[in-house]
């Protein structure tokens, strides 16, 4: 169906060029020029299906026009434009494809078509055929820029992050900005890396990440999985020290592996005096960390449980559900079942829920991502870090 602003955009064009026939015709009167030809049938026709919303008629006789009168270059690329707006891109390519045939095109309306039919390629999802285009606009006086963002576009969603980096290279020395982007490009070439286990590569592609300050922070969390692959735990405790000392809402993401490198390296005793630190510090710490707990169902040592019952007992609903006053009162073994118990039920809640959420569109997720899948904005996903007890009843 057509849209208002295809309403609007057909009807502004029905009007420019009459006005501008009846600018060129009035203002030639009185001095010698001849006279310019008769303003086109088709335009007023054009207009009056405009004027009664038959913008599918209107769009038709565009077509048309566009076939007659070969010199109309304007009218082809608002037609391609309009083509495209309403999604019907088949029409649009093909707008575009006459355009680029026609011989003796300049340089400049040569490169818009092709830019056009890029972008046509790219709402098609032909993602390689858009590329090719964009990559021949690099060197675009006047296009080169665009043609460079949507490249960065293309390469992201094909996650061809090595050709991503080249792109918005190319990019900032055009614009002279710089973004952090390059850095979370490197950071996922690392990420693959340490995947399929080359973690020399990894590390390597980690140094061109330190260029932003996300990307070194993201590069500290790749760096200690690294070392606790390799087993350097004392190297991927002090990371992920340093991690939660930057941003404790990666806590439930970090401790179990924090956990996980101290009993590898046998240094209990300084994990039990790492946690009771971090409860000692503030009563949002304290919630980080029982959330952290129950979320990755962590019962040994035994801390970690007593972080969850202190949570539980100072929570209004929790404590009246769990029946805090007989739990406190029930011998040590006893309790130890009834928090297991407890920790394993809280964490099906807590699995009942979204885990991250993209702070700009809203997107959730279940796994923490840097780049978000819906509205492609980098860092904007954050942990949602609280127990949904809404869910109890859905
Ligand atoms: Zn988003």
């Amino acid at each position: 169906m057509p849209t208002e602003s295809t309403f609007f955009l057909a009807g502004l064009f029905i009007v420019l060029a009459a006005a501008g026939w009846a600018f060129a015709y009035f203002s030639g009167r009185g001095n010698e020029e001849p006279p310019p030809p008769p303003v086109n049938a088709d335009y007023l026709r054009g207009l009056n299906l405009v004027l009664n919303r038959q913008t599918d008629e209107a769009l038709e006789l565009f077509v048309r026009m566009a076939k007659v009168d070969d010199e109309t270059l304007e009218t082809h690329f608002a037609l391609g434009h309009l083509f495209r707006r309403r999604g019907e891109i088949d029409r649009a390519i093909r707008v575009h494809q006459n355009l680029l045939a026609r011989p003796n095109l300049a340089e400049t309306q040569r490169h818009q078509a092709l830019f056009s039919l890029g972008q046509d390629y790219l709402s098609a999802g032909l993602f390689d055929r858009a590329e090719k285009l964009f990559a021949e606009l690099r060197g675009s006086p006047t296009l080169a820029r665009s043609a460079l963002e949507n490249l960065v576009d293309i390469y992201e969603r094909e996650s061809d992050w090595q050709k991503a980096i080249e792109a918005h290279r190319e990019l900032e020395m055009l614009t002279g900005e710089k973004s952090s982007q390059v850095a979370h490009y490197y950071c996922e070439l690392a990420e693959k890396a340490r995947i399929n286990g080359d973690l020399d590569l990894a590390r390597q592609y980690l140094k061109s990440s330190v260029r932003s300050e996300t990307g070194a922070f993201r590069g500290k969390l790749i760096r200690a999985a690294i070392a606790q692959e390799d087993q350097d735990y004392a190297q991927a405790i002090r990371l992920y020290e340093q991690v939660l000392e930057t941003d404790r809402r990666l806590m439930a993401d970090v401790l179990p592996e924090l956990v996980s490198c101290y009993q590898s390296a046998n240094r209990e005793r300084e994990l039990i005096r790492y946690i009771e630190g971090l409860m000692a510090k503030d009563p949002d710490l304290k919630a980080a960390l029982a959330y952290a707990v129950v979320r990755n169902g962590l019962l040994e040592p035994e801390i970690l449980r007593d972080c969850v019952e202190d949570f539980v007992e100072r929570h209004a609903v929790l404590a009246g559900l769990v029946e805090a006053d007989r739990l406190a009162a029930l011998a040590d073994s006893d309790r130890e079942q009834a928090m297991a118990r407890i920790i394993v039920a809280l964490r099906r809640l807590a699995e009942s829920g979204v885990r991250y959420r993209c702070t700009s569109c809203g997107y959730g997720s279940q796994r923490l991502i840097w780049h978000c899948p819906s509205c492609k904005a980098w860092e904007t996903i954050r942990p949602v870090q609280t127990l949904q007890l809404e869910n109890l009843v859905t």
